[in-house]
């Protein structure tokens, strides 16, 4: 088996654990692999494997990419795309293009310019990302106002479906506590979408502790592809 299939048989069997031991099912579970910074050839070597949902966080290398896949024959064409990087307005069409689920929604100028990218195309799921930390610069809406960014969506942006949450656990706080954060807000967004019954929350490092808070959308780089070429 190469070093690739290795780890992601590895991590697998530690999400299925993590999973078991709370009590929750490992196959609701949907595992994202993040690819940023890796070449093309990566997920294609992943979509041979069997993974089926990619994560990117930068719009010029997840066009790139999925143009780069769709030229080849094989499950490589069929991955999922997911964005889970900081999105400006500016970049939404291209982002729209590229993506099958976008999960940083973080703002109604960012929604709006998703919708309008194609406002009578296929519904596009998005995520709405919450800032758990202290520092406004980060991405995602506060955790209280992400309420009212789902009454926005659900009321202005009809080509998006708000299927749930999304943060990334601050470095400076036990992730158990911040994932709790992130449900609560969960919670938030259900009182206006009672549908959002996702969570994208965790990474190489903290995937236990979101499984147990509750995540359905688990985004991992390193543990699987191992360390990133260029990270910067
Ligand atoms: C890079 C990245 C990940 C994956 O992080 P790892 O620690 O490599 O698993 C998950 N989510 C976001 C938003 C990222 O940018």
């Amino acid at each position: 088996m190469t070093d690739l299939a290795e780890r992601l048989t590895a991590l697998d069997a530690r999400i299925a654990d993590a999973a078991r031991a709370v009590g929750r099912d490992p196959g609701a579970l949907t595992r994202i692999v993040v690819t940023k910074f890796h070449p093309a050839q990566v997920v294609a070597d992943l979509a041979a494997l069997g993974v089926r949902d990619v994560g990117e966080n930068r719009q010029q290398e997840l066009t790139a990419k999925r143009a780069a896949l769709q030229q080849v024959e094989g499950p490589a064409a069929d991955v999922r795309w997911h964005f889970i990087g900081q999105l400006q307005s500016k970049k939404a069409r291209a982002v729209r293009a590229a993506s099958d689920c976008v999960h940083s929604v973080d703002r109604d100028r960012v929604a709006d310019a998703l919708h309008a990218a194609d406002p009578d195309g296929s519904v596009l799921d998005v995520f709405l990302q919450v800032n758990l930390t202290d520092d406004p610069g980060r991405g995602g809406i506060s955790p209280g106002e992400v309420e009212t960014l789902a009454e926005h969506v659900a009321a202005r942006c009809p080509s998006l479906r708000v299927c749930g949450v999304m943060a990334v656990a601050p470095l400076t706080q036990a992730p158990a506590a911040a994932f709790e954060r992130l449900a609560a807000a969960a919670d938030a967004v259900r009182r206006v979408v009672p549908d959002a019954a996702w969570m994208s929350a965790g990474m190489s490092g903290d995937f236990a502790e979101a499984i147990a808070a509750g995540a359905t959308h688990l985004r991992i780089g390193t543990a699987i592809t191992g360390p990133r070429p260029a990270d910067g």
